[in-house]
């Protein structure tokens, strides 16, 4: 994004801003003690895009209690520890149609999906269940520091306390699913609670949840680091699409058109493909128990800048390419000599790991291309050669080994990388 239309998007961010920030309609959630506690009046707005530039505005260092906004990163570990078929022996991937915590089940008897309460339980229960209590609990924090960062994710004991004694509720949930026969064996119901509460207590900013939707946007990778598959970034954001918004969430859908999940302390984060996240907080909560100046910042949002998902849907192929520096991968690995690669591409602080929608990064497509002196570079400049495109090649084979080596010759005899790999064929 060139630096005069982020200012202009910021601009219009500001200006919403404004204009939401004296609706004082709704009610903080009070179900939970605790946050009966809330400052209604606090309101913040962040955002983070994919190219690493963030606009923030409001509260947004007060931390506050993320609720169900962890419900997503609970299903993607366990997602991520059992794989897609296991989780869905225990959790569905459809539309409740019913209250977040209803005592409603499927066909089969199982919760309707990962984004209600019975879910949310369900996929506790599956996160390193064989560990012990304290483990299960620093596995979901740790996985939370490396999206936002070691020092921006805190854990709220009041709140955690709070709801573990006015559990009536989720107890009596866990208790139909346990009598449903619907747990993994050996689940304990009081320990997956426990976890699902814990989860729910983690407390952090919007910047930390706005950049943990960018996570989300760019396929699991954040700070060039890899924290889940694009694949299961994917499944989760087909549910937050459908079902992220509790009884809104047709409706969200069909006016804002972008995957988001909200919480009853007030935030919403949503996730704008090819651009990045946004994340509102806000108390204040309507009738479905989503925070009512988040839902109105969002829909005046799509009025200004086509976000839906739907507005791109009549545009070419071209544009739906992903691109870095506005380039297509393909075309800057067919088209850039190693030098311009060094020169723009590895000082502009792009993510070079980026994919496209075969899942095929620069290294895959510099391979192809046989332009091995860019691979050269890219390695050397720490490029992941384990991403696995589509068709599940990656350079973690024996292509790779064919690199290693090359860079070994390469600096014992200095010869040039394309005389060597003409060679090898
Ligand atoms: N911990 C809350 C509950 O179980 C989460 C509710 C929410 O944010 O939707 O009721």
């Amino acid at each position: 994004m060139k630096d005069e239309e982020w200012s202009n998007f910021c601009h219009t961010i500001d200006q919403i801003y404004q204009s939401t920030k004296f609706i004082d309609d709704g009610h903080v959630a009070d179900y939970i003690p605790q946050l009966k506690k809330a400052n209604p009046n606090l309101y913040s707005i962040s955002v983070y895009t994919l190219d690493g530039r963030e606009y923030h505005i409001g509260d947004s260092e007060y931390n506050f209690c993320i609720q169900s906004c962890s419900k997503p990163i609970s299903y993607l570990l366990a997602l991520e520890e059992h794989g897609l078929e296991y989780v869905s022996n225990h959790i569905g991937k459809e539309p409740s149609g019913c209250k977040f915590n209803s005592f409603r089940f499927n066909d089969e008897n199982k919760p309707f999906n990962p984004l209600i309460n019975a879910g949310a339980i369900m996929a506790c229960s599956l996160i390193k269940s064989k560990e012990r209590d304290d483990l299960r609990f620093d596995h979901i924090m740790n996985t939370w520091k490396q999206i936002v960062g070691e020092n921006n994710v805190e854990f709220d004991n009041t709140v955690y306390l709070s709801e573990k004694l006015t559990a009536y509720r989720n107890t009596a949930l866990a208790n139909i699913m346990m009598e449903n026969g619907i747990f993994p064996e050996d689940t304990d119901i009081e320990k997956t609670l426990q976890l699902y509460f814990q989860a729910c207590s983690i407390k952090m900013n919007t910047k930390a949840l706005a950049k943990c939707a960018a996570m989300l946007c760019n396929g699991g990778i954040i700070d060039s680091k890899k924290v889940f598959s694009s694949e299961i970034c994917k499944y989760i954001l087909c549910i937050m699409y459908q079902s992220g918004m509790y009884d809104y969430s047709g409706r969200w859908g069909f006016d804002i058109g972008l995957p988001a999940k909200s919480g009853v302390s007030g935030a919403i984060f949503t996730v704008i493909p090819n651009f990045g996240g946004i994340c509102t907080f806000s108390p204040r909560l309507d009738k479905n128990g989503n925070s009512v100046r988040g839902v109105r910042f969002f829909t005046e949002l799509v009025k200004y800048y086509k976000m839906h998902m739907f507005d791109q849907f009549s545009s070419n192929m071209e544009s739906k390419k992903i691109s870095i520096n506005n380039e297509t991968i393909y075309d800057i690995g067919t088209n850039k000599s190693y030098k311009e690669l060094e020169t723009h591409l590895l000082k502009s602080g792009e993510d070079i790991n980026k994919t496209d929608y075969d899942g095929r990064s620069l290294l895959h497509v510099l391979m192809d291309e046989k332009k091995y002196d860019s691979v050269f570079v890219l390695l050397k400049n720490n490029a992941n050669y384990k991403l696995k495109d589509r068709w599940g090649n990656s350079l973690d084979n024996k292509q790779c080994i064919k690199i290693k080596i090359v860079l070994l010759y390469y600096f014992k005899y200095k010869m040039t990388l394309k005389s060597y790999f003409s060679r090898w064929k």
